[in-house]
């Protein structure tokens, strides 16, 4: 059985004062410990589009695939998390929230979460001509999509996608439902199919088995809190294809 870990992250740092979301933050340097233990395992970071290519039959799958993601698209992805893909030549997917590019996280009430700086669209497109990086779409705005309505989750769907094509070049194939919600909602999927995505992912831990189709579930992911020590990682990354 081949299974697909896909390792979740959001941002790379040290928590600011306030926050109330510190396992959102993990450091540099536990992000560099955890991706090299991801290397010296044997696992291939793949692109999205590599994926792609590979479950259509384009392409021969790794025998241990593995995706590395980041949500929202904060700054320290390029500040911070950048440098150490460069350095450890690690492939990744990061999930931008379109209304957001080169703003801030206004969908978090500053008063229970400090605003900090998104990514902007240079940063993104160097990330991207670096071939180490692909974006996929985290909507327009960040709403739970199980409480706005049909027409309004069907514009933060598809409307990202446009937008972050017409502003990257590139097709835009991923998304990831914000909160996870909607993952497993038949509808809301069906619009993301609908919308021309070739994959989603939801929040639900474990590991999705391959090959994968749409028609399944959206892709798991092993969410890594930021205070995990090493060993907690590995851990999850080695129970996650068990889960269920
Ligand atoms: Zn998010």
């Amino acid at each position: 059985m081949t299974s697909l870990p896909v390792l979740m992250y959001h941002r790379v740092g040290t928590p600011p004062a306030g926050s109330k979301l510190a396992d959102l933050w993990v450091s540099p340097s536990k992000l560099r410990a955890q991706l090299d233990y991801v290397k010296a395992g044997g696992w291939s970071p793949m692109l999205f589009s590599e994926l792609r290519k590979a479950l259509t039959g384009g392409a021969h799958l790794p025998r241990k695939p593995l995706l590395v993601t980041f949500d929202d698209g904060y700054a320290n992805n390029y500040e911070s998390g950048f440098p150490i893909l460069k350095e450890l030549g690690v492939k990744a997917g990061i999930f931008l929230v379109h209304e957001t590019l080169g703003r801030h996280n206004a969908w978090h009430d500053p008063s229970g979460e400090p605003w900090i700086p998104m990514m902007n669209l240079a940063q993104a497109r160097e990330m991207q001509e670096s071939g180490l990086v692909e974006f996929g779409s985290h909507t327009m705005r960040h709403p739970r999509l199980t409480k706005v309505s049909a027409e309004e989750a069907r514009w933060e769907i598809a409307e990202s996608k446009r937008r972050l094509e017409a502003d990257l070049g590139r097709e835009v194939r991923a998304f990831a439902y914000p909160y996870g919600a909607g993952a497993r909602r038949e509808d809301l999927r069906r619009m993301v199919e609908e919308a021309g995505y070739s994959f989603d992912f939801g929040t639900r831990p474990g590991a999705s088995r391959l090959p994968w189709v749409f028609a399944s579930e959206a892709f798991r992911r092993i969410f890594v809190p930021g205070g995990a020590p090493l060993w907690r990682f590995k851990l999850s990354l080695a129970l996650a294809p068990w889960r269920r």
